[in-house]
């Protein structure tokens, strides 16, 4: 079976023998070796001055970015269920959250951010997703971010880049809190996440401490200096993570990050090309996202009989949209055979008549 969801990603075999090698003691001078350099590669992802690895999973960043980034009140951007996810951490922590909703195709503008801020000189924070999952969607994050620090110089951004940190190149000058995880682009297991920091980020916890208990920030900036952590580190995930940066490196980070762009081009253009409507209106590079009132039947019929596993929606749009997985090492042909068999299941379905303009698309536009 071929996994081509939006996360988790499938894990490759080097990744694999690199985590079925001899269990490490984690408070040892080996693993702090693995630890070092797997924090140093992450640093040359987001070329900022901080990161910290957490033994969680992504949401786990996504809660300790809001206790400790934001003081009084923090406007949010729900654009899909993962927007939504920052707004209920808010409203768990009883942070006040002004919520900005768009539709889940839709991105969040510039202008709506800038009348928010304007709105409530209370909000210290915000936080937004680089690409929604929810509905294959990026939102203009990096703009966002740089407006709100000109409104306000000393807030705190808070961006959730969790299917965007190793999916394209992320320029992170004006965002504090950078989160990612394990189960996406770095196809790891899930059960690690990340996030990175700024020097501002750094400075208030080193100033202002920490807050809570496990998802303390700042004792774990205190021993992720030190190649260590606060609880004991999720060992295996984080020698699978280091093999995967070494691996990104070798390939070289600027072509990891062109083929991921050129699979995603050639595959919009297939997936149009079969008469195919793309939901987002700014579709994200880690996954080619279609809208159809069949989807659940021909996601359905691609696992029984194509042996591929594609993404569904959530929510209302759980039988309505299909995502392809663009993330991480994925090979073309993986590509090109989910969207061939979609095609096949269009024609099964008696959508549309099969005639291989999907894969002969992906193929002119991928490799000729
Ligand atoms: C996958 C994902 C998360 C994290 O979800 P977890 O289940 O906690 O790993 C958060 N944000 C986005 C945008 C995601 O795609």
């Amino acid at each position: 079976m071929l996994l081509m969801t939006p996360g988790p990603t499938p894990v490759p075999e080097f990744i694999r023998f690199a985590m079925a090698q001899k269990s490490v003691h984690h408070r040892t001078s080996e693993f702090e070796a693995i630890f070092s350099s797997a924090r140093e590669g992450l640093k040359r992802f987001t070329k900022q001055a901080e990161v910290l690895l957490l033994a969680s999973t992504g949401t786990g960043a996504m809660e300790a970015a809001v206790t400790h980034f934001c003081k009084t009140r923090i406007l949010t951007v729900n654009a899909g269920k993962f927007g939504e996810r920052f707004t209920k951490i808010a409203k768990a922590y009883g942070k006040n959250p002004l919520e900005l909703k768009y539709e889940w195709n839709t991105p969040a503008s510039i202008e709506d951010i800038e009348s928010a801020l304007k709105s409530d000189p209370n909000i210290d924070a915000v936080a937004i997703q680089i690409c929604e999952s929810a509905g294959g969607l990026r939102h203009p994050a990096e703009e966002i971010a740089k407006r709100a620090k000109e409104i306000r110089s000393d807030i705190f951004i808070i961006a959730d880049g969790i299917t965007a940190v190793g999916v394209e190149p992320i320029d992170a000058s004006n965002i504090d809190a950078l989160i990612a995880g394990s189960q996406k682009a770095f196809m790891i297991p899930p059960g690690l996440a990340i996030i990175s920091l700024s020097q501002k980020a750094v400075d208030h916890l080193d100033k202002n401490g920490g807050s809570g208990f496990y998802f303390n920030l700042a004792t774990e900036l205190k021993n992720q200096r030190k190649n260590t952590t606060a609880w004991t580190a999720a060992t295996t995930l984080v020698q699978g993570l280091d093999a995967m940066l070494k691996r990104i490196e070798e390939i070289g980070m600027e072509k990891f990050y062109a083929d991921t762009r050129k699979r995603h081009t050639a595959g919009l253009e297939a997936l149009k090309a079969m008469g195919l409507f793309i939901y987002p209106k700014t579709p994200s590079l880690a996954m080619l996202t279609v809208l159809h009132n069949d989807a659940a039947n021909l996601r359905k019929w691609m696992k029984k009989e194509a042996f591929v596993n594609v993404g569904g929606g959530q929510d209302d749009l759980k039988d309505k949209l299909i995502r392809i997985n663009n993330m991480g090492l994925v090979e073309p042909s993986n590509t090109a055979w989910s969207i061939n068999a979609l095609e096949i299941a269009l024609h099964k379905a008696n959508i549309r008549t099969f005639d291989g303009v999907g894969s002969k698309v992906f193929c002119e536009r991928y490799f000729a």
